[in-house]
């Protein structure tokens, strides 16, 4: 048995450390004709394009930065989740980092972490990049630029980002490796990180979306490694945190 001293947290944003999907809600509040919009164009371009998009389009209606960060404050993001993370980062055996690994974007992430008093939690956020223009345009970008080289993912990541492949580069830009690393995700996107992960890393999975799904389809045949823990709410994964071993 050997303790557990440095840890990695790594948490998908959208209905894993919040409730919701961001990129659906603000439309859901705003312009639920745009979010129906989104959802007849989704087979046909790009998801961050289309969001890009439609914040163009919400914009041109007259919608301010204000309405979009009222929107976002509002979201669901349950208080155990806030708790739970909070008593983590607090504990100092182990040394718990925390990652962000999103297909959301910079602003709705930074403005909900505020809203719910933890900017401070990450020390990385990798996203998809957005600032607000001076009319209060919110301006989106892909992570992976579409002009240049672009990642070459067989796993089956969307062309914005490969997050197996941001997964890799974090731990390169933070060795010494972790003695753990832990996953919190829902989504088939995030089916591609956790196939790099080692036999003593943890994904928390949660149920009844894409990445449980994928995990039963394929996990075995792509060579899954990583033990795996099931939650459906919040406060399911602030107890998982509670009771995990603080040895391999
Ligand atoms: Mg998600
Ligand atoms: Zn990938």
């Amino acid at each position: 048995m050997s303790k557990i001293h440095r840890q990695l947290i790594v948490y998908d944003f959208d209905w894993s450390l919040a409730d919701q999907d961001s990129d659906r809600w603000i439309f859901e509040v705003l312009a639920p004709d745009l979010r129906r919009k989104m959802k007849s164009l989704k087979d046909e371009i790009q998801w961050t394009d289309l969001v890009a998009q439609s914040l163009r389009e919400l914009h041109a209606r007259g919608h301010t930065r204000e309405d979009i960060e009222g929107a976002l404050k509002v979201m669901p993001f349950h208080p155990a989740m806030v708790r739970g993370v909070k008593a983590v980062k607090a504990a100092s055996t182990p040394e718990t980092t925390f990652f962000c690994l999103s297909n959301a974007n910079s602003v709705f992430i930074k403005t909900i972490l505020h809203s719910k008093g933890l900017e401070n939690l990450f020390t990385e956020i990798v996203t998809n990049p957005a600032e607000w223009d001076p009319s209060g345009l919110l301006k989106l970008r892909r992570c992976v630029d579409p002009n240049g080289p672009q990642h070459s993912c067989k796993i089956g990541c969307s062309p914005n980002m490969c997050k197996g492949d941001e997964l890799e580069a974090f731990l390169e830009r933070h060795k010494p490796g972790f003695d753990r690393i832990i996953y919190v995700g829902d989504g088939s996107n995030d089916f591609c990180p956790i196939l790099r992960l080692r036999s003593q890393d943890m994904i928390l999975c949660r149920y009844y979306r894409g990445l449980e799904k994928r995990i039963a389809k394929e996990g075995e045949k792509e060579g899954l490694k990583c033990q795996i823990r099931y939650w459906a709410g919040a406060w399911e994964v602030e107890e998982i945190f509670k009771t995990l071993p603080d040895t391999l």
